[in-house]
């Protein structure tokens, strides 16, 4: 079998192979490993714009608006929190909105 020299790392490789036998395998798992990664994006950018809008809508900030208010929790720093972040998500649907 005659020898080649592979182009990647510089150790012999058989000469009908353009790589060694280790270089192709990390080749092919690269590869397999960015076809994964970009299906996964993919997948997500096409479904996030559909979970933000599941997610928060007016109607459901304004329950949760209703729930969290400081008043009916004793004032709770958690509950003054939240509260300040719905109102904010509020607004910017109602801005949206419109
Ligand atoms: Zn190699």
């Amino acid at each position: 079998m005659s020898r080649g020299t592979c182009p990647q790392c510089g150790f012999a490789k058989p000469e009908r192979y353009s790589l060694c036998w280790q270089c192709h395998v990390r080749e092919l798992q690269a590869a397999a490993y960015t076809e994964g990664f970009a299906q996964g994006f993919e997948k997500g950018k096409a479904e996030a714009p559909q979970l933000a809008r599941e997610a928060l809508d007016l109607k459901r900030v304004r329950q949760l608006l209703q729930l969290s208010h400081p008043d009916r929790h004793d004032n709770s720093r958690a509950a003054t929190e939240a509260t300040r972040w719905l109102l904010r998500q509020r607004d910017l649907l109602e801005s949206s909105s419109t």
